[in-house]
């Protein structure tokens, strides 16, 4: 598929769900993609990548910023603690916030710099071992420490479980969310995001559907 596909399916599934237009922003996935496709599609006008390893972010960015301007660049997996930041001093968001000790030192660096990304709490819908995540049940709690430290918290982020019916992970977030008075829902990715929207996504993140598949792992 290309860009220009996906922002289309995009806008159908935002119309049907009697969403805004423009409620939902695509992040781009762009992790382990050659640099070749990735300036393809910043030459097409897309601002907002997301990348999971913080390493990899700081290898790329900055020279894509140097060439396009700003970029949104959105941190969408796991973030240990010594690069907080590094990645906070990189990235517009950060979608994987999972657990006290991190919410703690992201809110030590942003006194520290004065500037805060976006914040996603990233919840483990499908109670899975090898995953990130708060525990559904802990989700509150959690919610509630990270705004007790006054960070800025937009919203929820999940990865439901590869093969359970996603929908019944993005109605679960989509709940908690709403329970917690957050508005913003990091759900969906390639073979899903159109449920996603449906179900309230405000973010979509999207890697192999407009880059092609990834050669490595990411
Ligand atoms: C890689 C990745 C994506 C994108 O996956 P695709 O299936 O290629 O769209 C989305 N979210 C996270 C957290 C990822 O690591």
């Amino acid at each position: 598929m290309s860009l220009s596909e996906i922002k289309r399916q995009i806008a159908d599934a935002e119309a049907q769900a009697d969403r805004a237009p423009g409620s939902v922003t695509l992040i781009a996935v762009s992790k382990v993609q050659p640099n070749e496709r990735v300036a393809a599609v910043l030459d097409q006008g897309h601002r907002v990548f997301g990348e999971n390893r913080v390493q990899e972010a700081a290898g790329k960015w900055p020279d894509f910023r140097e060439t396009y301007g700003d970029i949104d660049v959105h941190l969408i997996g796991p973030l240990q603690s010594n690069k907080v930041r590094q990645a906070m001093e990189l990235c517009q968001a950060i979608h994987a916030v999972d657990r006290p000790k991190l919410a703690k030192t992201i809110a030590r660096v942003a006194q520290e710099i004065g500037q805060c990304p976006d914040l996603f709490i990233q919840v483990n819908t499908g109670e899975e071992d090898q995953k990130a995540g708060v525990l559904p049940t802990e989700a509150d709690a959690f919610v509630a420490e990270c705004r007790a430290l006054d960070l800025p918290v937009q919203g929820l982020m999940c990865i439901p479980p590869i093969d359970e019916e996603p929908s019944l992970h993005f109605a679960l977030l989509a709940k908690i969310a709403a329970r917690n008075g957050l508005s913003g829902l990091s759900m969906g990715m390639s073979s899903d995001f159109a449920s996603a929207i449906a179900l309230g996504a405000t973010h979509v993140r999207v890697g192999s559907a407009i880059f092609g598949a990834r050669t490595t792992q990411g």
